[in-house]
């Protein structure tokens, strides 16, 4: 897995872009995926939560995409919603992403297993991250989803 985690950079007020500092400092157990444009790692320790981050640090959104990074988005996308459906036993994969607070380019897939209750199925999953927690599992899982992309990568 090549280590395309080297772009920092500062926001306004010297503060270190929170987005660049995760993508800097996860441990290594906690990437699921890696290439020259994109970083996937394990979010919230939630079992099957996975953040994807735009390597490189930029100000811009969806729409600040180069067009190779906007041509590789949707596949990994694909790959990583459907290793973490299959993985964690997903009915759902959830896509979160704001960029209100920390405007470099990443997003949430939300693995929602069927064993959630209704009531907490949508938007109100977020709320019970604390209670989803479990970051045994989460890592478990990771490995399981990185093993399922990197034999998918052999094809
Ligand atoms: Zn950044």
């Amino acid at each position: 897995m090549p280590d395309t985690r080297t772009h920092e950079a500062a926001q306004p007020q010297g503060r270190l872009c929170h987005v660049c500092d995760i993508r800097t400092n996860t441990p290594e157990e906690s990437v699921v995926f890696t290439s020259d444009l994109w970083t996937a790692t394990l979010a919230a320790d939630v079992p099957g939560w996975i953040m994807i981050t735009l390597n490189r640090h930029g100000s811009d959104w969806l729409w600040g995409l180069s067009p190779e990074e906007a041509l590789t988005l949707g596949p990994l996308m694909q790959r990583l919603s459907e290793a973490a459906r299959t993985e964690a036993g997903a009915e759902r994969v959830y896509l979160m992403g704001f960029g209100e607070k920390w405007q470099h380019f990443h997003f949430m897939l939300l693995s929602r297993p069927v064993t959630v209750p209704e009531d907490l199925r949508g938007p109100g999953l977020l709320e019970k991250a604390p209670e989803l927690a479990d970051r045994r599992e989460a890592l478990r899982l990771g490995s399981s989803i990185r093993k399922r992309l990197a034999a998918s990568d052999g094809q």
